[in-house]
């Protein structure tokens, strides 16, 4: 693989990452873009402790163009679009509408004992393309450019990481109009963000308790587990396994672990990363094949964060549909949204066994 650097007419960072050995000349951007109009804020919650993102200037991003007008499609003579080049593989490049900006996070408005309520929301957006077809999904990939995602993913992470002021890196996939994704060319997000998130941190605090407690490690055990019952594991490998969370929130729903304890994507061996390849797309036309079209997800990626419990933190990804029939979708509704309560309405046992028999 090949990775070529270069910039955006608006002096955003652009990244390919090509497959083969042929070096990239990168092609410079035409287009007299101003620069991108940002006013990201972050604004403190007291009482659950958590930070919210208010980036209102995204109102005015791009919605659901049509495929001609698409910004992520390879440029042409009579076309620009995000990525200056007439082929790639797969792409990463600084989002135009970004939830978080460059900053060191300085503070807006502080509330005394109230924390800081208001700062600038520093940090980096990125969008990664995974390829120029404009209609394939990530399943249609195929395992060398899911071994590229995979590369691109590591790179990001390792990079990302070690921008000043940058607690966590999350690389996440929206699929589907379902989950609101306003782009349709397959593409996922890279946030590189300046705290640690509340569930990565409600983790770590569940792994330190586990291990005070019994000297254990959580989410060693918690995979023992699933391999020991079996009942909810979906696929596995030489070095990953996929199972049904015992206590599945969403009606579909698969957590991959990786056998080996590692805090994030870069401490992957070049074997698990090539294994990933195979298990992810393996797990994702199970997916697909569950009501016979093209199911909505979210696929999360969790990576310890840069600074803090590397020690307790496992790598693992999240992917899980809001499809809960074949014609009816999970809404959030009153105990989800209002309390936090998941009331799941499949047995994880009977999503497993589907998911098993759902042969892609
Ligand atoms: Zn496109």
């Amino acid at each position: 693989m090949i990775r070529t650097a270069a910039r955006l007419a608006d002096g955003r960072e652009i990244i390919y990452f090509d497959e083969g050995d042929a070096p990239r000349d990168p092609a410079p951007d035409p287009r007299g873009l101003p620069p991108s109009a940002t006013g990201s804020e972050m604004r403190f919650d007291p009482l659950l402790r958590e930070w919210v993102v208010v980036a209102s200037h995204r109102q005015g991003r791009t919605h659901l163009p049509p495929s001609d007008d698409c910004p992520l499609c390879p440029s042409s003579d009579g076309r620009r679009t995000e990525i200056p080049a007439s082929s790639y593989d797969v792409v990463a490049f600084e989002n135009r509408f970004p939830s978080l900006v460059a900053d060191h996070g300085r503070v807006l408005e502080d509330v005394g004992e109230l924390e800081h309520t208001r700062r600038v929301g520093a940090g980096r957006c990125e969008v990664l393309v995974f390829g120029s077809d404009h209609d394939a999904s990530f399943v249609d990939l195929g395992p060398e450019r899911a071994e590229t995602v995979v590369e691109a993913w590591v790179d990001r992470t390792r990079e990302l990481s070690a921008l000043p002021g940058v607690e966590q890196v999350y690389c996440f996939e929206n699929r589907g109009r379902e989950i609101g994704v306003t782009l349709h060319h397959p593409h996922g997000q890279i946030y590189a963000l300046p705290f640690v998130t509340p569930r990565t941190r409600r983790m770590l605090d569940s792994a330190a308790e586990y291990r005070a407690r019994t000297g254990g490690d959580l989410f060693a055990d918690v995979l023992h587990a699933e391999q020991k019952a079996g009942l909810r594991v979906v696929a596995r490998t030489a070095h990953w396994t996929a199972f049904v969370p015992a206590a599945a929130r969403w009606p579909v729903e698969v957590h991959l672990y990786p056998h080996r304890a590692v805090p994030d994507l870069p401490a992957l061996t070049d074997d698990e990363r090539r294994d990933l390849a195979g298990i992810y797309l393996d797990v994702l036309g199970r997916f697909d094949a569950l009501y016979g079209a093209p199911l909505p997800y979210i696929s999360a990626w969790h990576q310890a964060p840069v600074r803090e419990g590397r020690d307790l933190a496992r790598l693992h990804l999240e992917l899980f549909s809001v499809r809960r029939a074949a014609d009816k979708l999970k809404y959030l509704a009153g105990t989800e949204s209002g309390m936090g309560v998941f009331i799941s309405d499949v047995a994880p046992e009977a999503v497993a066994e589907r998911l098993r028999a759902a042969a892609p």
